[in-house]
């Protein structure tokens, strides 16, 4: 629609706009993190300059997260796709991110699950996006359900697709919901109702999507959780069949 091809060119002017320093302003960031850290060493033992240095190196990774947001798009944004397994990537990102946390990921995700037509790079920035998100909303820890299927789409219901073959993955944790008001509002960049929040994740992950021909929605519920559902169309490859066999090897090995 109109408005979400605005969203889109918005969003594409800022990264345009801001992706040549972001380059630059990346590399003095992790300068200023890789000093902070060896500080933090120093002053292990003043507990006052120690979380002093806290603080700075979190408002240091919140600026990583926003270049990272914005070199999304300064890179052109056209995805290169190729055949990528999303539920390879899907069970080692989400387990990564939520390693050493209160949230307990649980998977329902077939064997036979087609392979996605994807840049690669980008769609760990989708479920990244996601994950952390989730992960934000359950403050008290709790389960994070990752879904997926195979869907073929006969384009009889109103789904903003083309027929045919796709991958639909859900993204459904137990947190704190959002509002109806807010839900219409979390794909718009600069949406935020964080404190310390960008309001760019969403908006890029929209993005992505829209350029890989996917789709993306939400559904949620205040007080008991949201739940992300994204499709993305399935490659004509099939799976990495030696892969399959290691995998299938190492299954019957137990
Ligand atoms: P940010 O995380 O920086 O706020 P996002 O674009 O990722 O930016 O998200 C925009 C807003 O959407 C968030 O501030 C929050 O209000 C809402 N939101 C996104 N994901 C969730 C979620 N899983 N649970 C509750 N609220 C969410």
């Amino acid at each position: 629609t109109e408005m979400e091809l605005m969203k889109i060119q918005k969003l594409e002017s800022v990264g345009v706009l801001a992706g040549g320093i972001a380059h630059d302003f990346n590399n003095i960031l992790t300068a200023i993190l890789g000093n902070i850290s060896l500080a933090r060493m120093i002053a292990k033992d003043n507990a006052q300059i120690e979380s002093r240095l806290v603080e700075a190196e979190k408002a240091c990774l919140r600026a990583k997260d926003l270049t990272q947001q914005l070199l999304t798009f300064s890179k052109g944004g056209t995805p290169v796709k190729k055949a990528t397994s999303l539920a390879d990537m899907l069970k080692e990102a989400t387990t990564f991110l939520l390693r050493g946390s209160n949230i307990k990921p649980e998977f329902e995700i077939p064997e036979n699950l087609w392979l996605v037509d994807a840049d690669e790079g980008q769609l760990a920035q989708v479920i990244n996006n996601l994950v952390i998100n989730a992960k934000q909303a359950m403050p008290n820890g709790g389960k994070l359900n990752i879904k997926a299927y195979n869907y073929f789409y006969d384009g009889r219901s109103d789904l903003p697709l083309k027929r045919g073959r796709y991958v639909c993955f859900l993204v459904e944790d137990h947190g704190v919901g959002i509002d109806e008001k807010s839900l219409q509002r979390i794909f718009d960049p600069y949406f935020t109702t964080k404190k310390t929040g960008t309001g760019l994740g969403l908006a890029v992950t929209f993005s992505i999507i829209k350029k890989h021909s996917g789709y993306i929605t939400a559904q949620s519920k205040v007080g008991q959780g949201t739940t992300f559902y994204v499709y993305l169309p399935a490659s004509d490859k099939k799976a990495d069949k030696k892969k399959k066999t290691a995998e299938t090897y190492s299954r019957l090995k137990g």
